[in-house]
């Protein structure tokens, strides 16, 4: 399999970059057929306030969209922007039929709740899966738009030939964002589902069970060798900088000599998160159009 690369005498190298080009490819097909239907998906992103990481974030995801054809554009608000203010931006993007897909990129300054934003989007434009509506289907299992960390991490498994049905599976960290939502789409796959999280009492009991283990805590180092299980698929969200370095939640070098294969960070997760958001913005450019003709 091209996307893993062999190591001798370790496990895998999971190559999330080598993955997440098929995927854009296949995108870049679908945004094709839509164009000749005079139907360009275009993705509007909002950014509130300056923060750098929220902006690199941004400009990786443009960067994506010119990459498969899809049009992009970005809304600065002013970092003490109101909810309002977020809210009739977020309205204004509703209304607009070149805007296909809505993202309010996290965290909003000064750690502002954003559930009453993320509601206001329409959640056919929903593209990052995050409204309570497109929570709700995933919970009961029909996935329409859903957050897109996990989701690429779903696909990868699907692409390697890793069947979830009936596998023991563990995610660490339980947040909205990653933990939960894979946790849903797990079960939907027939998994045996443990959710663990920063109250969990004996984290590596229940790793050690993993046959595929997911880490999304933020916790650099977090998981060591011998909380893993022998040929074990291992996917490391986590981003952190340690050191001027960006590293994952898993200890990559040691943990490569058990499992059967690892994500590395970067060029694991991350860019198979952004290749999904790629897909899913052509995804809801479809589903408009099929309503658009009903
Ligand atoms: P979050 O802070 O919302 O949630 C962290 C989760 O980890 C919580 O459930 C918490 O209980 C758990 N946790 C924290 N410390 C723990 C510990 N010691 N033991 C067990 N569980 C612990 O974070 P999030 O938004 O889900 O993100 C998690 C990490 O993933 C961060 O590093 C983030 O930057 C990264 N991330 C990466 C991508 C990507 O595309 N690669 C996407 C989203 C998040």
């Amino acid at each position: 399999m091209s996307e893993v690369s062999s190591v001798p005498g370790t496990g895998m190298i999971i190559d999330g970059k080598a993955l997440a080009s098929e995927l854009e490819a296949e995108t870049k097909e679908r945004v094709g057929e839509l164009v000749a239907l005079g139907r360009r998906p275009g993705l509007a992103t909002i950014i509130v306030g300056e923060n750098p990481a929220s902006a690199m974030y941004v400009r990786i995801k443009h960067s994506a969209c010119d990459r498969v054809g899809i049009r992009s554009e970005n809304v600065n608000l002013h970092e003490d922007a109101g909810i309002e203010e977020i809210i009739e931006t977020i309205r204004g993007l509703n209304e607009r039929e070149d805007v296909n897909g809505i993202l309010l990129q996290l965290p909003l300054p000064g750690n502002r709740d954003s559930a009453p934003a993320m509601a206001a989007i329409d959640p056919a434009k929903d593209v990052d899966g995050f409204h309570p509506v497109n929570m709700g289907s995933l919970l009961a299992g029909a996935e329409r738009l859903v957050p897109c960390t996990p989701k690429g991490i779903v696909w990868a498994l699907e692409r390697l030939g890793v069947s979830l049905e009936g596998r023991e599976t563990v995610i660490v960290g339980h947040s909205n964002v990653v933990g939960k939502p894979l946790a849903a789409m797990m079960l939907n796959r027939n998994a045996t589902v443990s959710v663990c999280h920063v109250f969990t009492r004996n984290l590596a009991a229940h790793t050690r069970n993993a046959e595929v283990l997911v880490v999304a805590a933020g916790v650099p180092g977090l998981i060591k060798r011998d909380m893993v299980k022998p040929g074990a698929y291992v996917f490391d969200v986590g981003i952190n900088r340690v050191e001027g370095k960006t590293v994952g939640d898993v200890e990559f070098d040691e943990v490569l000599k058990v499992a059967a294969a690892v994500t590395p960070v970067p060029g694991g997760v991350g860019p198979l998160t952004v290749s999904m958001l790629m897909s899913q913005t052509a995804t809801a450019t479809e589903m408009q159009e099929q309503i658009n003709n009903r």
